[in-house]
């Protein structure tokens, strides 16, 4: 490695560990009592994601990126180990609204538009009416969707459905944006055009994201960190930094520094799944 080249990496590690940390996983297990046999989703994680951060989970189906959002979304308990979210329980944050959820399938009310849509967390916040309307506003245009707002979810395509979730996920602006598989039922141009407005979305606010994926392109594409996982019990086999400069366009995914990361979390991959 080069002086400069060591010199860079030693300032850009200092500058990311003076990141606040958003979440913090500490030896965190989590396992489930079944009538069979007890399924350990989770077994000694450790993972720290700063302020910021767009975090991919990847591994293939059963390796508990979906338990591992759930812990951090206080939709399970751990049964080992900590988790920290902004520096105090799961709990605390869910109460304050710390972060959006976006899950597999958009699971939008179909009797109220858009919009309504849109402003049905700020209405249980108790958000002005005015404030509501301004925010709907803002998060529909973000997204892409200004014109639709008096729609009703039937009549949108399952990709302007998923971005009016991500809108909705978007307009109480929470520091966590919480993601399982957001893009996994759609078209490949209507992924690339989403993974575009996101990434548009992560450099514009700043805000910190944790993705999960099965495609190892996608989470290259998005990701600053892509934390590979692998089953039985979900452990992490590796956390691999992208230097990927941050307004990437489609085109970096064929550039051979992205082709060299998508290499290295094939192997990983590959790694995870040597006993099998
Ligand atoms: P992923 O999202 O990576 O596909 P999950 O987190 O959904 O994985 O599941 C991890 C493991 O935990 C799997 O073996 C799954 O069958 C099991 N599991 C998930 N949820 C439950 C549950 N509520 N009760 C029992 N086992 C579960
Ligand atoms: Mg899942």
């Amino acid at each position: 490695m080069s002086i400069a080249h060591a010199t860079r990496t030693a300032a850009a590690t200092a500058a990311a560990e003076a990141r606040p940390p958003v979440v913090e996983a500490r030896r965190l297990t989590l396992v489930y009592q079944t009538p069979d046999a007890p399924v350990t989703a989770l077994s000694d994680i450790d993972l720290t994601i700063r302020k910021g951060d767009f975090v991919s989970l990847i591994g293939p189906s059963g390796c508990g990126k979906t338990t591992l959002m759930r812990v951090i979304a206080d939709l399970e308990r751990p049964t080992g180990g900590t988790v920290t979210v902004n520096g105090g329980t799961p709990e605390q944050a869910r109460l304050d609204r710390s972060y959006g959820y976006v899950f597999q399938a958009p699971a939008l009310y179909p009797w109220r538009s858009i919009e309504r849509n849109v402003m049905l967390p700020l209405e249980i916040m108790g958000m002005s009416k005015a404030e509501r309307q301004a925010r709907a506003k803002r998060y529909l245009d973000l997204v892409g969707l200004s014109g639709f707002a008096r729609k009703f979810p039937w009549q949108l395509s399952g990709g302007m459905q998923q971005r009016a979730s991500i809108a909705r996920a978007m307009s109480f602006e929470p520091e966590l944006l919480l993601m399982d598989e957001p893009f996994g039922a759609l078209d490949e141009i209507t992924r690339d055009k989403l993974n575009l407005h996101l990434l548009r979305l992560w450099a514009q606010t700043g805000l910190t994201v944790v993705f999960v994926t099965h495609s190892i392109p996608e989470a290259v594409f998005l990701s600053s960190r892509v934390v590979v996982m692998s089953p039985r019990p979900g452990r992490i086999v590796e956390v691999i930094d992208s230097d990927l400069p941050r307004d990437r366009d489609l085109e970096a995914r064929e550039t051979p520094a992205f082709l060299e990361i998508a290499h290295r979390v094939r192997m990983a991959l590959r790694e995870g799944h040597s006993y099998d």
